[in-house]
């Protein structure tokens, strides 16, 4: 369902995707590792075209963008649709409610009805488990609340996939099972999800596989349980011992 092939990201001088190649099938859950500085990061923004790639080939679900050609602002745009983004720091408007957040992209990107849109929003934010809380501000919400919204936020747009960009390391140690919880769901209903984050067991219980990246590369790929047990790659097995 989606392909990276030869994908390369260079900010100046300093190049930080250095030839990803990586295919994902629909429906799995895939958690990618790796030290600080390693990529994750760029990868995740490079597959939602927030950072242009400087070559390399990405599809999902059928439509391809070739970054070593020059691909037009529509192709891109409807490219972001297929994915929808989970910040570390939820990344919500400040000035509107939980509601008006998750309601946002629906109307103004895609211009659905926005009586239908209230309706699925609430409906969303209730799955996420707020939905006594959807007229409240950011700022009146915790951690953990904001992002629910922000996961909420992007369930509305429907996407193929969901990316998560260490969705729970900016939270307080209490409120990340809550934010967890969610995603975990999430898996347990079949939906295509990419996450890096630092949260091993989460990696053990929800990821049917786990990456570890490290300068720019993919350099292992493989189960939980064969990857957390018997690393074959040295590097992998040093990063694991650092951690664990
Ligand atoms: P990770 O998520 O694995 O920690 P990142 O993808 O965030 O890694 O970052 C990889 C490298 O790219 C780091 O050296 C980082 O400083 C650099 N980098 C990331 N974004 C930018 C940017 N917008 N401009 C310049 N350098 C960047």
């Amino acid at each position: 369902m989606i392909s990276i092939k030869g994908l390369y990201k260079q900010f100046g001088q300093l190049e930080v995707l250095k030839g990803i190649n990586l295919e994902v099938k629909k429906g799995q859950v895939i958690v990618v590792i790796g030290p600080s500085g390693s990529g994750k990061t760029t990868m995740l923004r490079c597959l939602n075209v927030l950072e242009t790639p400087t070559k390399g080939v990405i599809s999902i679900e059928g439509q391809s963008l070739d970054f070593s050609k020059s691909v037009s602002k529509k192709s891109v745009a409807s490219f972001r649709r297929l994915t929808g983004m989970v910040f570390q720091n939820y990344n919500l408007f400040p000035h509107k409610t939980a509601l008006e957040n998750v309601m946002e992209g629906p109307v103004i990107v895609k211009g659905e009805d926005k009586t239908a849109v209230r309706k699925k929003a609430q409906a969303l934010l209730e799955k996420v488990g707020i939905g006594d809380k959807i007229d409240y501000y950011p700022a009146q919400l915790s951690g953990g609340q904001q992002q629910r919204v922000g996961i909420a936020r992007a369930l509305a747009m429907e996407p193929e996939v969901m990316l998560f960009d260490e969705p729970t390391s900016a939270l307080d140690p209490e409120l990340v099972g809550e934010v967890l919880k969610v995603m975990k769901d999430l898996a347990l209903e079949g939906m295509t999800m990419i996450v890096v984050t630092h949260e091993m067991r989460f990696a053990r219980e929800a990821a049917d596989e786990v990456i570890f990246m490290d300068g720019g590369v993919v350099v292992e790929r493989n189960k939980p349980e064969e990857i957390f047990t018997h690393p074959k790659e040295e590097r992998t097995r040093k990063f694991l011992n650092m951690i664990q």
